[in-house]
């Protein structure tokens, strides 16, 4: 560990423990007592002493009881030991004090529901994650080496910085952009991105930037293509009517123009009244692809379904399928209530409470409109600029302090907003408030606002801390 903690750039190691206190202390000792030109029987001790800072603690309790978290600034901490420690609490301690607002992640929670997508599947059925827009706000990097770890065959992300950002992190999986821009079409290629080509004008773009030849020029590499189909969204793609001239197209050019997969987006797969709708979609996409894959003379992959497809259309699951909210824990098919865990949970400190008297009106533009009687108000370190929606004003919003609800009064600001604490005796300044979590589901806030769960997790800004944790 000597050795190796320094070589990945690690300066400090805090143990906790009997155990690791007391070796970890000899050989501490054994490398301070070496003279100087003196070599170590192991060389780690040397490495150890000079290149890392140790301090160790018998138990989590004697390590909490001297935490000053203002001795840890712009660090990357790692906390890691056996579950009867309970480091837990090591990072309850470290977040609270942090004063501000934390997008916590939960990395098993993501793993359990991309388990239970994959327990949906065929085998031999393959598996493409969105992590389009910051990996639904979780972050792109972190939830994309987890799908990587845990052998997803595609991530997808709709722009190409976002998989440019990917490639240059280290994440190595075939990556799919939905809305490549022609000017990006170099760069895709370079990062080995795979564009979704949706009309002609793009189809021509990009043939326009490979080689003029189909013969092998060796210091150009390609990167396969997505042919996206509109069988009914009215959003992207070929239509039926195009089928016959992009078959052409595709055959004609098929030796520098490799294409490794077909697809459609389906506009209503998690709404029952629509079921017919999304048969003729699945119908129609069917044919089109049948007749690309004839034109092309070789099967590529077919992939239709979202998250609420994938449950609710499970004869339509094709060569791969397109997982997208499902991961991050919310139920979009309705089938999956208890099935899926919470992967998000967003939470915030009190930074003041005042107690108010009668008649007193609170926030901007006096919103926070005056009761007969007094009462508490916190305001909150969270505000529309971290993503707390401003249509949470007045009572829309509800958080929970001590596990209990209160309501946000007068209109959410910039950075603050208030919440009505007057039931909750025991809130002080400090404390944590939960914005949204297992116990105060995305589905149902979003509805309090008249949107959905995907545009509250989006939301989250990226100024705010994000904070994964696994068991
Ligand atoms: C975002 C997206 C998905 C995933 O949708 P969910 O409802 O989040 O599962 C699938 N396909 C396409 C084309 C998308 O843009």
């Amino acid at each position: 560990m000597g050795a190796l903690l320094p070589a990945h750039g690690v300066t400090r190691l805090v143990g906790i423990g009997p155990e690791i206190s007391a070796e970890m202390s000899e050989l501490k000792v054994k490398s301070e007592e070496l003279k100087a030109g003196e070599t170590a029987e192991e060389p780690t001790l040397l490495t150890f002493n000079s290149q890392l800072l140790t301090e160790f603690y018998p138990s989590t309790e004697a390590f909490l009881a001297q935490l000053n978290p203002a001795d840890f600034a712009h660090e990357t901490i790692l906390v890691k030991g056996a579950r009867r420690f309970g480091f837990e609490r090591i990072v309850a301690a470290l977040q609270a004090q942090q004063h501000g607002t934390v997008l916590e992640v939960n990395l098993d929670a993501l793993g359990h529901n991309l388990q239970h997508f994959r327990q949906q599947l065929r085998p031999g059925t393959k598996l493409m994650v969105m992590v389009k827009a910051f990996a639904y706000g979780a972050g792109s990097y972190e939830v994309a080496s987890l799908l990587e770890f845990q052998r997803a065959d595609y991530l997808a992300v709709a722009y190409a910085d976002e998989g440019i950002a990917l490639r240059e992190a280290g994440i190595g999986l075939p990556i799919m952009v939905m809305n490549p821009a022609p000017d990006a079409f170099e760069l895709l290629r370079r990062h080995r991105l795979e564009p979704e080509i949706y009309s002609f004008e793009i189809l021509e773009a990009y043939l326009a930037t490979l080689p003029a030849t189909d013969a092998p020029t060796p210091s150009f590499t390609n990167s396969p293509i997505h042919i996206k189909l509109d069988t009914g969204m009215r959003r992207l793609g070929f239509e039926e009517a195009d089928v016959p001239a992009l078959g052409a197209l595709l055959r004609q050019h098929r030796a520098r123009l490799p294409v490794a997969g077909i697809m459609t987006h389906l506009a209503a797969a998690d709404d029952p009244a629509h079921d017919d709708f999304t048969r003729q979609q699945l119908a129609a996409f069917g044919r089109m692809a049948r007749a690309l894959e004839e034109a092309l003379g070789r099967p590529v992959l077919k992939h239709a379904l979202n998250s609420a497809g994938i449950r609710r259309f499970p004869e339509a699951h094709f060569d791969m399928v397109r997982l997208g909210i499902g991961l991050y824990g919310v139920d979009a098919s309705g089938l999956d209530a208890n099935a899926l865990r919470p992967v998000s949970t967003l939470r915030t400190t009190i930074s003041q409470i005042k107690t108010l008297p009668a008649g007193a009106t609170v926030g901007y533009g006096r919103r926070g409109t005056a009761t007969d009687a007094a009462r508490r108000i916190a305001t909150l370190a969270i505000g529309y600029a971290d993503g707390y929606d401003r249509r949470f004003s007045s009572g829309a919003g509800v958080v929970l302090v001590h596990g209990q609800r209160a309501p946000v009064v007068g209109s959410v600001a910039m950075d603050m907003c208030m919440v009505d604490v007057t039931d909750i005796p025991a809130a002080r300044a400090g404390d944590v408030a939960v914005v949204f979590g297992a116990e105060l589901p995305l589905p149902l806030l979003a509805a309090r606002i008249g949107t959905i769960a995907y545009e509250l997790l989006t939301n989250v800004s990226e100024r705010v801390k994000r904070v994964f944790v696994t068991e």
